[in-house]
């Protein structure tokens, strides 16, 4: 069956159509030399995503019998799924359409219309290429294993596998250590418990994963242990969650910190430990600090990015330290201060209206 393209192309109202030249478009579609020997059917419509233009669109694709689609139109969060449930109405298979997004990749941002023009061509031709290397697909039903795998047995993994198990699916949590429960600063013995109590939840420690093979709905796991790597377990799982945690730098590796031969050099998992066990961050000699120094942003050079989340961390220990004494003078050192939220903004200028002092 030879080719037969429908190109539509979406004014959007005034969105697109006052920021490019529809017009100009459509004629150089229809003279691209590329496209001579195919048949190709182009026009335009005000708003093809209204009930009107979807109506439109359904008839345009019957009655030209065309054999793939591109609607020139916007994102395609925003309508994708709207022009394949068109085709999905008629007898063109919905993986023969593409949506190209001339309207926030080219009328709302380029000022110039004739340069926004010339890249809405360059989209609908790229997108008349695409669609033509795309092929038939049938959506069918499979089966689909309701069982859990959770890699990870912090407190996250836990949780999951708490809030996941039940009368009918399993979940196998696996640990790669000796014992659950992470790093978590306190060790949640009641959430352990309750897992190991769970009849629907299996737990393998000191035993990581050694294969996946399949797809969402139907994996074959293979689990590996951690001692002898010819011990394996073979199991079925739908779903795999992952909750491996994290690594921390080690900033006791760094000498100009000099942690090992000055005592109060501490990282901020210590100051986390030492305060949730006391309420309280102490000397090693027992005092209470006069001042701490804060220093952020130690190992970003190392590891080569910025974690994003450590400065509100520091915000949070020099808060506990506020809560503690008025008498303790903080100070951060900061070379760069990453602030993604709203409110941890709001907790920065709190913190330094408590007189934390920022270098
Ligand atoms: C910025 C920051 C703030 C924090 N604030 C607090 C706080 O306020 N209060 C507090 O109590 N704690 C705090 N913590 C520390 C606390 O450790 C974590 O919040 C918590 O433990 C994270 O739980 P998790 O399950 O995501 O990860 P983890 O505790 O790291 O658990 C991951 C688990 O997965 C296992 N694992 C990893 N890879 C594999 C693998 N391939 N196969 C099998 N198992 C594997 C690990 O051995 C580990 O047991 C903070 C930590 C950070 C970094
Ligand atoms: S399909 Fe997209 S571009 Fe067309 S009218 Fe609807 S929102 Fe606007
Ligand atoms: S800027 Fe802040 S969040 Fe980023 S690495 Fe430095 S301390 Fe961490």
């Amino acid at each position: 069956m030879s080719e037969k393209i429908g190109i539509y192309v979406c004014e959007c109202g005034p969105n697109i159509a006052s920021k490019v030249d529809i017009e100009k478009i459509m004629d150089e579609i229809s003279k691209l030399e590329d496209f001579k020997d195919k048949e190709l059917v182009i026009k335009n419509h005000k708003l093809l995503c209204s009930n009107e233009g979807k109506e439109f669109l359904e008839k345009e694709i019957n009655e030209n019998k065309l054999t793939h689609l591109v609607c020139a139109a916007c994102s395609p969060r925003d309508h994708d799924t709207t022009f394949i449930n068109v085709c999905k109405k008629t007898q063109l298979n919905p993986y023969l359409y593409r949506i190209v997004n001339i309207r926030e990749h080219c009328a709302w941002i380029i000022p110039d219309k004739e340069e926004a023009t010339r890249k809405a061509i360059q989209y609908i031709h790229a997108g008349m290429n695409r669609v033509l290397y795309q092929d038939s697909l049938f959506e069918k039903e499979l089966d689909s294993n309701p069982d859990v795998l959770v890699i990870g047995g912090g407190i996250a993994g836990m949780e999951a596998a708490l809030n996941l198990a039940g009368e009918k699916r399993k979940v196998f949590l696996i640990e790669k250590e000796e014992n659950l429960g992470g790093k978590a600063v306190f060790l949640p013995e009641q959430k352990i418990s309750d897992v190991q109590k769970n009849n629907n939840i299996k737990v393998f420690t000191k035993t990581v994963l050694d294969k996946l093979i399949g797809f969402m709905g139907n994996f074959e796991v293979v689990l590996k242990s951690t001692e002898n790597p010819d011990e394996t377990t073979e199991l079925l799982a739908g779903a795999v969650v992952v909750a491996t945690g994290y690594e921390f730098f080690d900033s006791k590796k760094l000498p100009e910190f000099k942690f090992e031969d000055k005592d109060d050099v501490i990282n901020s998992l210590d100051a986390e430990r030492m305060f949730s066990e006391n309420k309280k961050i102490t000397l090693k000699n027992g005092k209470e600090p006069k001042s701490v120094t804060l220093v952020h942003c130690v190992g970003r050079k190392e590891v080569g990015f910025c974690s994003k989340i450590c400065c509100d961390y520091m915000l949070k220990i020099s808060n506990y330290l506020m809560e503690q004494s008025s008498n303790i003078k903080v100070t951060h050192l900061i070379k760069y201060l990453n602030l993604p939220y709203k409110n941890s903004q709001n907790f920065y200028n709190k913190i330094k209206e408590k007189g934390v002092e920022f270098l």
